[in-house]
C-alpha cells in the first residue's frame, strides 16, 4: 500500500484567479531591513530564492511606499519609477528560477510614518507616533489610489507576480475604514460604503491596470483589537467589496500596531484568531488566508483540513526554517526549525534598525554571507561538551557539514537553560527548539555522551581536530545575610521543579529570568477552574479572556472587558537599580509580559540594598529606609557567571578549545547569542 502523503489538505495544489500555486503555504510579508544593506537586491534575492526552494507556495515581500508620504521613514523602501522598477527584476526572476511565486506588498503607512509629511485620514494622531498627521485632501486621496494601481503596475514590470494590498495592522487602509480615526465629511468619510472606498477603489484601479493575469491579494484586518475598530459586519463588507472590484484572494491581519494585545508574541495561542478568520471565509467565493502563529505544519494541515482557511500565512516560519515545506513534504516535520514566536532577532532587530534575522536560524536575512564562508576542509573530529543552546548550535551544524562530532553533557538530558526556559508558561514553543535539536543531532550521527563531563587530559588524549567548550553558566550566588535560609530556593531548582515556592514570594533579580520566575510564581491560580487565565498553547479561551478579546460579530474591534486572573501567590520582583525593572526585556514582547504580570498582581521593587533573609521574611533598605518583605520564598534570580574551568584545563595541555555561549560570556547571554555563536563557529570547521 502506497504511504499516506504528509499534509495533503497543506500541500495541495491552489487557484489564485489565474495562478495556481503548488500548495497553501504562505509567506507573509515582512519588514526585512535589508533593503538597507549593500548589495541589497543580491541579498534579497538569496533571501527569497532559498525560501521559494525550501517549498514556499507563495511569498510576499516587505511593503514598498507607493509616494513619498506613504514611506515607513526617511529610507524605507519605495516604488514610483521604472528605474526602481528594472533594479527589482533580480529578486522575482531568482524566486520564479528556484520555482516559486512571489508578490510585492503595496504599503501606504499613513499616520504610523516616521516621515516629515506624514498624512492620513484625519489628523488624529496614533498613540505610538507623537507626529501628528495631515489629513489629506480629497483630491490627494483619489491620487493616492492612482498611486497604489501605478506602483503595482512598476511591480509587474520587475517581473512580480502580483501584488499584496497592505489593509491591516492599522496602516493607511485601516485609518479611512475605522471611524477611530476617520472623521472625514467627504466621499472617504462618514458611512461604512464611503469608509471603505479608498481600500475598492485601490483594488478596482490596480484590476483594471494590471488585467487578469496579475494576482490581487488584499489583507484584511479581520479583528482591529483598538477601541473604535471595525465590528465583524464591516469586516465582511469590506472584503466582500474587495472581492467585488477584483481581488483573488484575501490575506488577514489581527490587531493594529498601536493594540495592547498581543497578536504575534509567544504568550499567543497557536492561530489563536482563526474564529474571525473563518467568519470572513464563509461570506466569500474567493479563497482566504489565516495568519498569525501558525508555526507547524500540523497546524497548518488542520486549519485547512477544517475549512476555516483555504492557506496559511507563515512569516516568522520560514525565517526560521527556509526548508519548512519540504521538510513536511518528506514526512520530516520532527526536522524543522520551529519559529518559538520570541520576535528577538525578527522584529525586535527591525526595531533597532538591523536587519531581519532569526534566533533559530542565524542564516535568515545573511543567506550570502554564510554562502561566502570558507568551505570545509574535510572532515574533522570534533569534541563539543555541554549541549545547551550554543553546543547544540555547534553539534548540529558541524554535523550538517560533514563532521564527526562528539557532544558531551554532564547532565541526564540536552537543552541546559532551554530546559529551564520550556517550563515557563507560555514558553513552551522551546520544547520545538528542542525537538529540532534532537532531530539534528540523530541526523548528523552526533555521538551524544549523557552524564559524562569529560576530564580535560581525555579530551587532550582524544585527538581532536576542534575541542569547544560551551559548559555554559552557574547561577551567581550573591552576597546576603542568611541566603541559606531554607525559604531560598535558586531560579534553576524552582523551574526544574526540584523546590516549591510558598504563597508569598520574593523575587531577588529582575532581568529576564526574574520576569520569567514572576511569570512562573503568578500562573497558579486560585480559581483556576473560573478563568484559567494561561495562555498555553490550545487554550485559546482563556487568553482572550485574560486580554479582552471578544469573539462576538458585534464588538467593534472584537474588543471585550479583561477578566483579571486570580494567582495563587503574592510576588515582589525586586532590583538594586533605581529604574524600573524590566528595561531589558524584548522590544516587542516585554510590554504583553509586563501588563500580564501586572494584571496578576505583581508588585515591583527597584533601588534595593538587600539586608539579610530570616524566619520573618527579606529585609531590605530602599533610600535609606528599612524594609521587610514578610514572604515564604526568597527566589534568587541575580544573573550567572560563566562555568569555564575546563578551558583553562584544556590550555594548560596544550589544547586550544573554542570558549562559546555562557562559558565564554555569561553576561546578558541569552539563546540569541548562544546559538549564532555556535553556528558560526562550526561554519568555520
Ligand atoms: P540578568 O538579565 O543579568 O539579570 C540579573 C538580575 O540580577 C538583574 O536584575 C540584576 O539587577 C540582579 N543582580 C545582579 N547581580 C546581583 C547581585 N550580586 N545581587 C543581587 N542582585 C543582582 O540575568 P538573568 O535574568 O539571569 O538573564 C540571563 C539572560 O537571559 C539575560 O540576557 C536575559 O536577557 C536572558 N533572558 C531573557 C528573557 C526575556 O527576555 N524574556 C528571559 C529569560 C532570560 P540589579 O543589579 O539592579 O540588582
Ligand atoms: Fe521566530 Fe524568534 Fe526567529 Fe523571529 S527570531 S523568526 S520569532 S524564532
Amino acid at each position: 500500500m502506497p504511504a499516506r502523503p504528509s499534509f495533503p489538505s497543506l500541500l495541495a495544489p491552489l487557484r489564485l484567479g489565474a495562478h495556481t500555486l503548488r500548495n497553501r503555504t504562505l509567506m507573509g510579508s515582512m519588514h526585512t531591513g535589508i533593503e538597507r544593506l549593500d548589495r541589497s537586491t543580491e541579498r534579497l534575492s538569496a533571501f527569497y530564492a532559498e525560501r521559494a526552494r525550501g517549498g514556499a507556495g507563495l511569498m510576499v515581500t516587505g511593503g514598498f511606499a507607493m509616494n513619498e508620504a506613504a514611506k515607513l521613514d526617511e529610507h524605507g523602501p519605495i516604488l514610483v519609477s521604472e528605474a526602481e522598477a528594472d533594479a527589482l527584476r533580480p529578486i522575482p526572476q531568482a524566486v520564479h528560477a528556484a520555482g516559486g511565486k512571489i508578490l510585492l506588498q503595496v504599503l501606504h503607512t499613513g499616520r504610523y510614518g516616521k516621515t516629515p509629511a506624514l498624512v492620513g485620514a484625519s489628523n488624529i494622531p496614533s498613540p505610538i507616533n507623537r507626529r501628528v498627521p495631515r489629513p489629506l485632501e480629497t483630491a490627494e486621496v483619489w491620487q493616492t489610489i492612482d498611486d497604489y494601481a501605478r506602483c503595482a503596475e512598476l511591480a509587474m514590470r520587475a517581473g512580480f507576480d502580483g501584488v499584496e494590498i497592505m489593509g491591516s495592522e492599522g496602516y493607511f487602509l485601516n485609518q479611512f475604514a475605522a471611524l477611530r480615526c476617520n472623521n472625514r465629511t467627504d466621499e472617504f468619510g462618514g458611512s461604512v460604503e464611503n469608509r471603505h472606498r479608498v481600500a475598492v477603489e485601490a483594488v478596482r484601479r490596480t484590476r483594471e491596470r494590471l488585467g487578469p493575469a496579475a494576482l490581487i491579494m488584499y489583507r484584511i484586518s479581520a479583528l482591529d483589537l483598538v477601541e473604535g475598530g471595525a465590528p465583524a459586519d464591516e469586516v465582511i463588507a469590506l472584503a466582500r467589496s474587495v472581492e467585488a472590484a477584483g481581488a483573488d484572494v484575501i490575506n488577514t491581519g489581527f490587531g493594529w500596531h498601536e493594540a495592547r494585545i498581543p497578536t504575534i508574541a509567544y504568550m499567543v495561542p497557536r492561530a489563536a484568531f482563526r474564529f474571525a478568520a473563518a467568519r470572513i471565509k464563509q461570506a466569500l467565493k474567493i479563497p482566504l488566508i489565516l495568519s498569525n502563529r501558525i508555526n507547524t505544519p500540523e497546524v497548518a494541515e488542520e486549519i485547512i483540513a477544517s475549512g476555516d482557511a483555504d492557506m496559511v500565512s507563515m512569516a516568522r516560519p520560514f525565517l526560521a526554517d527556509a526548508a519548512f515545506v519540504n521538510k513536511a513534504a518528506a514526512g520530516r516535520p520532527d526536522a524543522i526549525n520551529t519559529c518559538i514566536a520570541c520576535n528577538q532577532a525578527c522584529l525586535d532587530f527591525i526595531f533597532t534598525s538591523q536587519p531581519t534575522s532569526c534566533l533559530v536560524n542565524p542564516r535568515a536575512g545573511r543567506e550570502l554571507e554564510f554562502d561566502e564562508m570558507p568551505p570545509s576542509r574535510g572532515r574533522r573530529r570534533v569534541a563539543v561538551v555541554g549541549a545547551g543552546a550554543a553546543g547544540l548550535a555547534c553539534a548540529v551544524t558541524a554535523a550538517q557539514r560533514g563532521h564527526a562530532v562528539e557532544l558531551f553533557e554532564a547532565g541526564g538530558e540536552i537543552g541546559g537553560q532551554l530546559n529551564l526556559a520550556r517550563a515557563v508558561p507560555g514558553k513552551e514553543e522551546f520544547n520545538e527548539m528542542l525537538r529540532y535539536f534532537r532531530a539534528g543531532v540523530a541526523d548528523g550521527g552526533v555521538a551524544v555522551r549523557l552524564n559524562r563531563r569529560p576530564a580535560a587530559d581525555e579530551l587532550a588524549r582524544g585527538d581532536y581536530d576542534h575541542v569547544v567548550v560551551a559548559t555554559g553558566v552557574r547561577p551567581r550566588v550573591p552576597d546576603i545575610p542568611g541566603l541559606d535560609h531554607p525559604k531560598v530556593i535558586g531560579y534553576a531548582d524552582l523551574l526544574a521543579g526540584r523546590r516549591k515556592a510558598g504563597r508569598r514570594v520574593a523575587v531577588i533579580g529582575a532581568g529576564g529570568i526574574g520576569f520569567d520566575v514572576a511569570e512562573y510564581l503568578l500562573h497558579e491560580e486560585s480559581e483556576p477552574a473560573q478563568h484559567n487565565g494561561h495562555a498555553a498553547i490550545g487554550e485559546v479561551g482563556g487568553f482572550f479572556r485574560e486580554w479582552g478579546v471578544s469573539t462576538s460579530a458585534e464588538a467593534p474591534g472584537g474588543l471585550a472587558q479583561p477578566v483579571a486572573p486570580r494567582p495563587l501567590r503574592t510576588v515582589t520582583l525586586l532590583q538594586r537599580k533605581p529604574e524600573k525593572p524590566g528595561r531589558t526585556l524584548g522590544l516587542s514582547t516585554g510590554w504583553a509580559l509586563r501588563a500580564r504580570l501586572e494584571q496578576r498582581g505583581l508588585q515591583t521593587l527597584s533601588g534595593c540594598t538587600y539586608e539579610r533573609i530570616d524566619d520573618a521574611g527579606l529585609h531590605l533598605r530602599i533610600k535609606g529606609e528599612l524594609q521587610l518583605l514578610e514572604v515564604d520564598t526568597v527566589v534568587v534570580c541575580a544573573g550567572q557567571e560563566s562555568e569555564n574551568a575546563l578551558a583553562a584545563q584544556l590550555r594548560d595541555l596544550g589544547v586550544a578549545p573554542v570558549v562559546i555561549g555562557g562559558a565564554d560570556l555569561a553576561a546578558e547571554l541569552d539563546a540569541l547569542r548562544a546559538i549564532d555563536q555556535g553556528t558560526r563557529l562550526a561554519m568555520t570547521f
